[in-house]
């Protein structure tokens, strides 16, 4: 006998585990949510998407008011009190998580704080945050465990001085010196962050540029920018080995050609990558199934080989954003209501939140080559807007990816200040199967960044007002 009963258990209360609860109790069911959390948020609200944007809010403020002294405006010199910054930082994250608390609570949902293991394909194992072991029955679940940063084979050293996006985050130094090893999403934007925090930051990246996979004319202006704000970035690198020093840790690194340099830093950050949390879950007394990453392998619907448990977010399988965890979350409990319901979007939106901002939706043209997908793409430069003009920032890039023929719009990637909002709109065009002159003819308001989707759409007719490029015959 259990414990306890519940129509549905959803393990794991990140974005996509809290999402798929609530919708859950809001359709009707009787639900239990486990994570060891003293709220719903995981590690998006934590130790990720919020924190993060929180410190990038605050870089923003300090690079905005250096750039204005090409105004004329001059604030003197920066103070910052780590403390209050600390505590400002961590406020945020209480207000978000104590709000899906209360919500919770008003859902009626129980939540156990601790950590489930399958006992079978029925029973649960729970340990609680205080050591008890208690066991719940479940008719149907929902695994969002989550993921975990990729540890740094080979690199392996024990030292304080060694951070993770977790350590990063707590902000409990601002180092003289800090190596960002990874040029992905998190290893640019908390490179940003101490940058402007004052830190001397250098970052190795073993691909011959940042963002590996992402569209290069996108990443060209947040490459010139960061190129700018890092002390170094060192491409084609990798490194071969890390030594413990008591005030920091002494880095051999390998470039293109073979060179090999040494350096010390305060602080290294590793950034490469994030793995599942599907081990040491008890998968193995079930029917469900990993692929070779550790992703739980699901269907449309999100279930696994139990036709009854589901999995949702980075568990099972990329791209490891928050809102493609909540979109999912809510698809598997639709289903599990017995709606119709197939996880099937056109676009996941992705943003990294550098300076400038990196945003696409849809087909991207690398995709597009490698699927050998025939298209136009079309690109408005920032430097014809009048709004990124009177912004000082014209460095950025609009680009629709259009099926040549018809003009439908495939794929939208947008890099500028506040592209991760601009994207909505390419998202909502290719979900509606909207073609160029559908946002052509769609009023954009002025001055606004907006405008330049409508334009990119008028260039591949060759009509945009303020960028000349006439259509070839
Ligand atoms: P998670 O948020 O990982 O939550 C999983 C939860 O499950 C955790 O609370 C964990 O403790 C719990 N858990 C694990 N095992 C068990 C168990 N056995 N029993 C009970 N509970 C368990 N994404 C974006 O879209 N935008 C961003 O700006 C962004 N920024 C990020 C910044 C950083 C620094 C990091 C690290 C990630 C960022 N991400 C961002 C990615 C985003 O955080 C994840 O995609 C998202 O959190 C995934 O949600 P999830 O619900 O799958 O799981
Ligand atoms: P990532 O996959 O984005 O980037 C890892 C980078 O490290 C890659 O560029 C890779 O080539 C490089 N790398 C790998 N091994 C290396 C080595 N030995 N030496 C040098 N470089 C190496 O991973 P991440 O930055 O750790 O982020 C993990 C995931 O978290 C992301 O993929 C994303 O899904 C999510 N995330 C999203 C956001 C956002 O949405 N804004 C922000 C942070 C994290």
């Amino acid at each position: 006998m259990a414990d306890k009963e519940t129509q549905l258990v959803v393990i794991g209360g990140g974005p996509g585990g809290y999402a798929a609860a609530f919708l859950a109790a809001d359709l009707g069911m009787n639900v239990t949510l486990i994570d060891p959390g003293e709220n719903p948020g995981g590690v998006c609200l934590y130790r990720g998407c919020i924190p993060s944007k929180a410190l990038l809010h605050a870089a923003k403020v300090i690079f905005e008011s250096q750039d204005a002294e090409a105004m004329g405006l001059s604030f003197g010199g920066l103070k910052i009190d780590r403390d209050r910054l600390q505590k400002w930082k961590n406020d945020v994250v209480n207000k978000m998580t104590g709000g899906l608390g209360q919500l919770a609570k008003q859902k009626k949902i129980q939540h156990i704080r601790g950590e489930a293991v399958f006992e079978d394909s029925r029973n649960l194992r729970i340990t609680t945050v205080g050591g008890n072991k208690q066991t719940l029955k479940f008719e149907n679940a929902i695994i969002a465990t989550g993921s975990y940063p990729a540890p740094f084979r080979g690199v392996e050293i024990e030292s304080e001085h060694l951070l993770d996006s977790t350590s990063a985050l707590d902000l409990n130094d601002i180092p003289k010196s800090l190596l960002v090893v990874g040029g992905g999403y998190i290893g640019l934007e908390l490179g940003t962050v101490y940058a402007a925090l004052g830190t001397k930051v250098q970052l190795v990246e073993m691909t011959p540029d940042l963002l590996p996979g992402v569209d290069k004319d996108l990443v060209r202006f947040v490459r010139q920018r960061v190129t700018s704000k890092f002390e170094a970035i060192h491409l084609q690198t990798t490194v071969k080995s890390m030594t413990a020093r008591k005030k920091g840790i002494e880095v051999a690194m390998q470039g293109p050609q073979g060179e090999e340099r040494s350096q010390a830093f305060d602080k290294v950050l590793v950034a490469v990558g994030r793995r599942p949390n599907s081990s040491g879950i008890g998968l193995e007394n079930t029917r469900i199934e990993t692929d070779q990453r550790g992703f739980i392998k699901i269907d449309g619907q999100r279930r696994t080989a139990e036709s009854h448990i589901f999995a949702i977010g980075d568990v099972a399988g990329e791209p490891m954003l928050a809102h493609k965890a909540t979109h999912e979350g809510r698809a598997a409990a639709e289903v599990i209501a017995g709606r119709k319901v197939v996880f099937e979007p056109a676009a996941i939106p992705a943003v990294v939140f550098t300076d400038p901002e990196i945003a696409w939706a849809g087909l991207t043209e690398n995709e597009a080559k490698q699927k050998k997908i025939e298209v136009k793409a079309v690109r408005f430069p920032w430097a014809a807007s009048g709004r990124a003009a009177t912004l000082g920032r014209g460095d950025g890039v609009t680009k629709i990816v259009v099926e040549p023929g018809s003009g439908r719009i495939l794929g939208v990637g947008i890099t500028g200040p506040g592209a991760g909002e601009l994207i909505a709109e390419g998202v909502l065009a290719i979900e509606m199967g909207a073609n160029v002159t559908d946002v052509g003819l769609s009023i954009h308001p002025h001055p606004t960044l907006s405008e330049t989707i409508m334009e990119a759409a008028d260039v591949f007719q060759g009509t945009s007002t303020h960028f000349h490029a006439p259509k070839r015959k």
